[in-house]
């Protein structure tokens, strides 16, 4: 018999072979028996109850039951063909049906055999059914002792009337019963989650020897963590609902432990090798702006990240910050402080922008902020050519620019600064992190980073996605502003909507109303589009009305938005393009139509829009009168809350976060095999903690105590590309 090791290849298991090993590892990843033992169960089923058949009814979530067929028949024709069983366990009748697989089900169930079988029981024209249920050979004792037992029970079944319950036959040995996800193709060739669930307890029986432990045994008793060994066997096949929880929670810290050391250990050797400018003075320019031009005084947030940002300039270490603030919490501002600090000091800022509509705006702002200071911003975007584009490149070169306003076309490689000392990337969501590094190869050192963003990261995907960044945050939005309202209207409804929206208008207020577009191809979309901006041209004639989408070239779309932004025009129907940072305080209406296809902490970026101003704004999420009961939870959300953070927060537990926005990049998030950052936040806290006091106690990386868990993040650096590629 083979003996267990990780590396062996999955097809010398008992019940493997060469056919299911190639489907194994193409549908599931499954190589090795290592592999194997880490393909954990999506879900657990209580098998220790065997229900009667009188006992069913057809609101009972999945139920177990011990009988047998009596008769096996086929029904109807082509897609309608089906075959049904009659069930029996001596209390009752139950059909069992299946509409495929028909060939399989009529070779392999046979008549007056003893079953277990296990599904969710319906009514179907008033007859209790199973569809497609799980069978199995039962025990010939198991079967006898419940015959005789139901039996009896059915002598006494009258008198259950009068409170009689009969006892319960159990299955002792088996308690919870893994399942496994498996796909169609695995499911052809008959590699159901009971066959998984039989390989891997094939598996188990090469494994004569305990696992060895994998995490420092330090961690293990400080977290009084399951054993690996422990962990492994309870995951797989849990002793009891107690060993599972544990087990689950020590295979949960064990791998955000993991990712967290990874991270961190690249945080730390990053700040160990990488030094950075130091920004000792705070000067002219700083203090001139500080004190003659601001428009008004900074929000107790803003204040105290600007001093964070500055301890950074100063500390010799490169930084490296993400910025948080909800929707016009005032970030720009903060950015240009943070510019001027690096002119006081003699270097250049760049500032990435997204889009280009975004970093017009960007200099726009920028320069009223500074009014006649002698400051030069300047943009520079791919519409930027020719003659002008020359004389940027030369007057960055040269130093005379101080900050650079622009889109990806700032990392282009012929774009060379005099000497590049702060780096502002907006909204970096939009960003990879590739182009984030290329910024750094712009100078012999890299420059102080600060990456911000609207799009509200809750902490424990922050931790995971931007583990390696330091975090500051705008708790707090500017005095004075009205919070949003926000309604949902069903598509029932428009002339309600309508009506409202000639009530904003006729103040001379402006109004968004926005289309889902998932991809800019698809063509349902723009035709929603087209029609909204006919119907809203009809019903507005005295109205100037500009449309954006993504279809447009970058000249027209500027044009539109261009439009709008001066007031031109009073509506904007646009599909999601300006979703980012675009700034217009007069809009006061923000229409969503379809807002079930929006994700939460997209509806919330679009309802930041407006609200900019002094003047009360609505938000009105607009959907069709046939929504699911999440999509209603979701839409709730929005209507309770303006809180980002909070609508972050459920966004991730209602969708996962595979979902989110930003989570695209990093791969991580996503891959995780059993720690589920909505859900376990307090773990992942915890694993960081003792991922971040391992590294600081161990600053050489050479502790004995310590070497399980250095080899062990070097096997998995190794294994998996998504491990390595943070650094
Ligand atoms: P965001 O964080 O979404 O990028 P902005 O920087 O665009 O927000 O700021 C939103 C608006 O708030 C701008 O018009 C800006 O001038 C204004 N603002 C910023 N800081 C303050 C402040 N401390 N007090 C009043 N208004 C402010
Ligand atoms: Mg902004």
């Amino acid at each position: 018999m083979a003996m267990f090791q990780s590396s062996t290849d999955i097809k010398f298991l008992q019940g493997v072979g060469p056919g299911r090993a190639e489907l194994l590892e193409k549908e599931i990843g499954i190589k090795t028996m290592g592999d194997m033992l880490c393909y954990y169960p999506y879900r657990y089923v209580d098998r220790s109850k065997i229900y009667r058949i009188c006992e069913i009814d057809g609101n009972m979530p999945h139920v177990q039951l011990c009988g047998q067929i009596t008769i096996m028949e086929e029904f109807g024709e082509g897609r309608q063909k089906r075959i049904v069983g009659r069930f029996t366990d001596g209390t009752g009748f139950i059909e069992l049906v299946w509409f495929q697989g028909l060939k399989f089900v009529s070779k392999a169930y046979k008549v007056r055999t003893p079953y277990i079988i296990f599904g969710k029981p319906t009514i179907f024209s008033g007859r209790l059914q199973i569809n497609h249920p799980d069978i199995e050979d039962a025990p010939e004792d198991l079967y006898n002792a419940i015959r005789q037992q139901n039996a009896s029970a059915i002598n006494t079944l009258f008198a259950k009337a009068e409170g009689f319950t009969p006892s319960q036959p159990t299955l002792a040995a088996q308690t919870f019963r893994p399942h496994y996800h498996t796909t169609e193709r695995m499911k052809k060739h008959f590699l159901t989650s009971t066959a998984v669930a039989r390989l891997m307890s094939n598996l188990f029986n090469l494994i004569t020897e305990p696992l060895p432990e994998t995490l420092p045994q330090s961690i293990v008793s400080e977290y009084h963590l399951m054993s690996y060994d422990e962990a492994i066997h309870n995951v797989h096949f849990p002793t009891s609902s107690d060993a599972l929880r544990r087990a689950q929670a020590r295979l949960k810290f064990e791998e955000l432990f993991y990712v967290q050391l990874n991270i961190l250990r690249y945080a730390k050797n990053r700040r160990l090798k990488t030094n950075g400018f130091i920004f000792s003075t705070v000067g002219e320019a700083f203090n001139t702006f500080y004190h003659q031009h601001l428009p008004f005084e900074l929000t107790g947030a803003q204040k105290r990240v600007v001093k964070e940002i500055r301890q950074d300039m100063r500390s010799g270490r490169q930084m490296n910050r993400l910025l948080q603030g909800d929707v016009g919490s005032g970030k720009t501002l903060v950015a240009l402080l943070c510019a001027l600090i690096a002119i006081d000091n003699g270097y250049q800022t760049v500032i990435m922008a997204p889009t280009e509509i975004l970093a017009e705006q960007h200099v726009e702002t920028l320069r009223n902020f500074l009014g006649d200071m002698p400051i030069r911003v300047e943009l520079l975007t791919g519409s930027v050519k020719g003659k002008r584009r020359r004389e940027i490149l030369e007057a960055l070169a040269d130093g005379s620019i101080h900050i650079l306003v622009g889109t990806h076309a700032v990392i282009e490689d012929n774009v060379q600064f005099h000497i590049l000392g702060f780096a502002v990337i907006d909204e970096q969501h939009r960003f990879g992190v590739a182009q984030r590094a290329k910024l750094w190869n712009k100078g012999a050192f890299p420059p102080h980073v600060l990456v911000m963003t609207a799009t509200p990261i809750p902490r424990t995907l922050a931790m995971t996605l931007y583990g390696d960044l330091d975090v500051s945050v705008i708790d707090e939005l500017p005095p004075g502003r009205k919070p949003i309202k926000t309604i949902h209207q069903f598509m029932a409804h428009l002339d309600r909507i309508h009506s409202a929206m000639r009530t904003e208008l006729r103040k001379g207020h402006q109004i968004y109303v926005v289309y889902p577009l998932i991809e800019e191809t698809e063509k349902l979309d723009l035709q929603d589009l087209e029609r909204g901006y006919a119907e809203i041209c009809d019903t507005f004639p005295e109205y100037h009305v500009s449309r954006v989408h993504g279809k447009l070239k970058p000249a027209e779309k500027d044009r539109e938005m261009e439009a709008f932004a001066s007031g031109k025009t009073q509506i904007l129907v646009a599909t999601t393009v300006i979703e980012v940072g675009v700034n217009v305080p007069n809009a006061s209406v923000m229409v969503i139509m379809n807002a079930e296809r929006f994700g939460l902490s997209q509806l919330h970026q679009l309802r930041g829009r407006v609200g900019r101003g002094a003047e009360q704004s609505y938000c009105v999420l607009v959907t069709n009168h046939k929504i699911s009961d999440t999509t209603r939870c979701r839409l709730q959300i929005m209507v309770d809350s303006t809180d980002g953070f909070e609508i972050a927060e459920e966004d991730l537990k209602l969708r996962g976060p595979g979902d989110l926005e930003g989570t695209q990049q990093s791969g991580m998030a996503f891959d995780l095999k059993i720690a589920n950052l909505a859900r376990d936040g307090q773990i992942l806290t915890y694993a960081r903690a003792a991922a971040q006091r391992l590294i600081d106690s161990d600053p050489e990386e050479n502790l004995p105590q310590h070497t399980i868990a250095w080899q062990r993040l070097n096997e998995l650096r190794e294994s998996d590309t998504n491990w390595g590629a943070i650094s």
